[in-house]
């Protein structure tokens, strides 16, 4: 499936790490960029909230442990317990920023269950609305995304 309009993409794809450099997330946390030009919402004790440069809907935001880990049950009860902490905040500035339908917060954990990062646990949170993704999907395997990351991290940033 393709993503329309995503001018940051290309950006990343030749400017930023990749899978051979090591993972994704631990380089976001040590390149010399700054949290706004990462598109870092937050920086918590354990864990940071960073949106996802491949949204598959406005405002789709992650909530990650620095530790790299690939799995929940790894991580101390601290870690875990911030990282929901911070889904419930993720969630409350998802609804009042876009006052969405419906709101996606999940893992995947591991290639097989769809995990685009393997090996570092992040949870996802995206609102969600009737019909957004399936006129697009039906008629052409192509969503749209109607605001710019800057944009999201501006109207975000303010509920962390
Ligand atoms: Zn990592």
């Amino acid at each position: 499936m393709d993503v329309l309009w995503s001018p940051w993409r290309y950006a990343y794809i030749t400017g930023g790490p990749t899978e051979k450099q090591g993972c994704v997330f631990c380089n976001i946390l040590n390149n010399s960029a700054s949290d706004e030009d990462n598109f870092i919402l937050k920086r918590a004790e354990f864990n940071f909230v960073i949106l996802n440069i491949y949204p598959y809907s406005t405002g789709h935001l992650m909530v990650i442990p620095y530790q790299h880990a690939g799995s929940l049950a790894a991580l101390p009860k601290s870690t875990s317990d911030e990282m929901m902490d911070l889904v419930k905040t993720s969630e409350k500035a998802l609804v009042e920023t876009y006052s969405p339908d419906g709101l996606n917060l999940g893992l995947n954990l591991g290639k097989a269950a769809g995990a685009g990062v393997d090996g570092h646990i992040h949870m996802h949170a995206l609102p969600r609305w009737v019909g957004d993704a399936n006129f697009m999907t039906a008629i052409g395997q192509t969503r749209t995304i109607p605001e710019t990351l800057p944009t999201s991290f501006e109207k975000l940033k303010v509920h962390f």
